[in-house]
């Protein structure tokens, strides 16, 4: 039995997988949740490598995609070391390394795997094309991710002039199918095109769909590195610590501990942006603007995947997860003690994570196993790592191979009638 998905807002007729990443959103605004979360077949934990283990996992929620064994290998075909901190309070806690795909962050389990799912369940001879604004890892994970799909296109708008230098380089790498917009505005301007274009007749026959962390085909591979930590670390029950933004990647925990992965509990390790840590405090929260800070792909207000935590924990929220909020020294501070004290760099989101640990442990008096998940690569911000360390970080060679790669990108006003025009829609 194929797992059915049903709104957060309403109990509606359940979807199917194929509806529910097609569409995105559901009709009513809500997010896709499962109708229920399939149990973990007993094997799982014994897989011989992540690429078993992973489709051990997702056999359940693929069933009936024609190929998903074959599109789960391909779209997760790198590593997921676990790596063990040693070294004064670092003992017993463990790193597990999402950045070992094509762009170096933890975008790439979803955006790979959302976009073979996409090729695979659209109708046939219709065209598919997908619209991200993006000012971080999102852009180049799912431009990656999507490059070359039979059928596929991608538009990309991206900010003038407020994307790093290693962002742009990522961004802008010629791709088959991509189209790299760079937008003569704000991050703001970028997405109020994108939303603005699921509305305009001119895109009405261009079948637009979405690869942001609000549709469910981006999270259910993210369940896999849950069972993965579990698998090379052979622990009976951990601490998940996940550097946390808009709630995607927290989101994909609680369901892989649904499914029967030993999560302890989740720390949702947060930068200033003060929501989801007074929410669990069971303070008044408000969802707000978002605050910039240094780990800036959690720089968000307003988380969008609160609402289906909501759907699948309800009040059993602050019984399964605690969190914290990192403030920007502090995190400077944590990323130059973990470096002196285990001499590893940690990125600056990961780094909040770390922080939690140690925040963790004090409050809950718990010495178990921990698990930080690190979401970026430390090159992906040199900036920052330099900063903090008074050294830059190595560059691995996939970062350095950009270098000499002819960037292709159009230039665009904030307009949405140039945004039609650089898509080529509605004639
Ligand atoms: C996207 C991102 C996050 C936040 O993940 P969410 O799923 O939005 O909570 C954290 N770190 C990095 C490096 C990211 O790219």
């Amino acid at each position: 039995m194929p797992v059915l998905y049903r709104s957060s807002r309403t109990e509606a007729t359940p979807r199917t997988l194929a509806d529910a990443v097609l569409q995105g959103l559901a009709p009513d605004g809500g997010l896709y949740v499962p109708l229920n979360v399939p149990t973990l077949p007993q094997k799982w934990a014994k897989s011989t490598s992540f690429q078993a283990l992973a489709w051990a996992m997702l056999e359940p929620w693929l069933d009936g995609l024609h190929g998903a064994e074959a599109l789960v290998h391909d779209a997760l075909n790198f590593d997921v070391p676990l790596v063990p901190l040693s070294g004064g309070a670092w003992n017993n806690v463990h790193v597990l390394e999402l950045f070992h795909g094509p762009t170096l962050s933890f975008k790439d389990f979803g955006a790979r795997t959302l976009a073979r799912v996409m090729e695979g369940v659209r109708r046939e001879g219709e065209a598919l094309r997908i619209l991200v604004a993006t000012s971080g890892d999102t852009g180049s994970a799912v431009a990656d991710g999507f490059a070359g799909r039979e059928g596929v296109q991608v538009g990309l708008l991206y900010p003038a002039g407020q994307v790093s230098p290693v962002q742009e380089r990522q961004l802008i790498a010629p791709r088959p199918g991509v189209t790299a917009l760079r937008v003569d505005g704000t991050f703001d301007d970028c997405q109020r095109l994108v939303k603005g274009a699921f509305s305009d007749a001119r895109f009405h026959d261009a079948h637009l769909s979405s690869a942001n962390s609000i549709n469910i085909g981006r999270l259910l591979p993210q369940m896999t590195y849950y069972g993965e930590a579990f698998r090379q670390g052979g622990f009976n029950e951990a601490v998940v610590v996940v550097p946390s933004g808009n709630l995607g990647n927290l989101t994909a925990g609680v369901m892989a501990r649904m499914a029967g992965v030993p999560i302890r509990h989740f720390v949702a390790a947060h930068n200033a942006n003060p929501f989801f840590p007074a929410y669990l405090a069971g303070s008044p929260a408000e969802m707000g603007r978002s605050i910039q800070t240094l780990s800036n792909a959690m720089d968000v207000g307003a988380p969008s995947n609160f609402e289906r935590l909501n759907a699948l924990l309800g009040s059993e929220m602050p019984g399964w997860i605690w969190g914290t909020n990192v403030d920007d020294p502090t995190t400077l501070n944590t990323m130059r003690r973990v470096y002196d004290e285990t001499g590893y760099v940690a990125c600056p989101h990961t780094a909040v994570g770390l922080e939690a640990v140690q925040r963790y442990r004090a409050t809950h008096g718990y010495n178990g196993p921990m698990v930080v998940l690190a979401t970026a690569h430390p090159a992906k911000f040199p900036e920052v790592v330099e900063q903090a360390l008074g050294v830059a970080p190595d560059e691995p060679e996939l970062l350095r191979a950009l270098r000499d790669v002819p960037g292709a990108y159009t230039s665009i006003p904030a307009t949405a009638d140039a945004l039609a025009q650089a898509l080529g829609v509605g004639g």
